[in-house]
């Protein structure tokens, strides 16, 4: 998105504030608590750092700083989106970034996934947003700095099932970052557009 053509207009004394987010799935409480003990494990067999319960996520589309004032635009590309809900059975483990990153992910991505990160994606582009080209990788953080990469890649499953989808900040801080969900929208059932829901829960 071009900033000059878009964002309001502001005095040179008063920098626009500016906000680092993406869209992402958040889990309900189950979901975030099982996936938190399996980050439990993944640390006992490989050292690291567990991410924190209310942390765990992923990531659809990152957007990286942008100013406050597109966070409308964001909102209302969110919710002219059209997908479905689904159960995201998350079956494997991995290490990434020679075991910096250990994750959470599925051996075959759903089909309504990979349509979610896909339409969201493209409309996105199309409001002038400017994404990675890299291919959507869906995958759970769950331990960072780890030292070494687990050993069995299947787990047991996992399935998480997936109503709807977030705008988080992620805001820093001294201990690392801290994310805020600050919009959420429920994905329809048979294809039904999502319904924008007021705050994060
Ligand atoms: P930190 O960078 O402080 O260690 P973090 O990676 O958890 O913390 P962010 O960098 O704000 O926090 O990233 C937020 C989310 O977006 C994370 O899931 C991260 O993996 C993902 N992300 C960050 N940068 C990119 C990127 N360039 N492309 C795709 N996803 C990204
Ligand atoms: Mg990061």
């Amino acid at each position: 998105m071009n900033e000059g053509s878009s964002a309001a207009p502001r005095s040179a004394s008063m920098p626009a504030e500016r906000m680092r987010v993406f869209f992402a799935l958040w889990p309900d409480a189950a979901t975030a608590a099982a996936l938190h003990a399996r980050g439990r494990t993944l640390r006992a067999e490989c050292g690291g750092r567990l991410m924190r319960r209310e942390t765990v996520h992923m990531t659809l589309a990152f957007l990286g700083d942008v100013p406050a004032s597109w966070l409308a635009v964001l909102e209302e590309v969110a919710g002219a989106l059209h997908a479905e809900r689904f159960v995201l059975e998350l079956d494997r483990v991995g290490g990434w970034h020679g075991h910096r990153v250990l994750w959470a992910g599925c051996e075959t991505v759903p089909a309504a996934l990979q349509a979610l990160a896909a339409e969201l994606g493209a409309r996105l582009h199309a409001a002038g947003f400017e994404l990675e080209a890299r291919a959507f990788n869906p995958h759970v953080t769950l331990v960072r700095n780890a030292l070494r990469s687990p050993r069995q890649a299947e787990t047991p499953l996992l399935r998480w099932p997936v109503a709807s989808f977030v705008l988080v900040a992620s805001e820093r801080s001294a201990d690392g970052a801290h994310y805020r969900v600050l919009e959420r929208w429920s994905l329809g059932e048979g294809g039904a557009a999502p319904v924008r829901s007021r705050g994060p829960n």
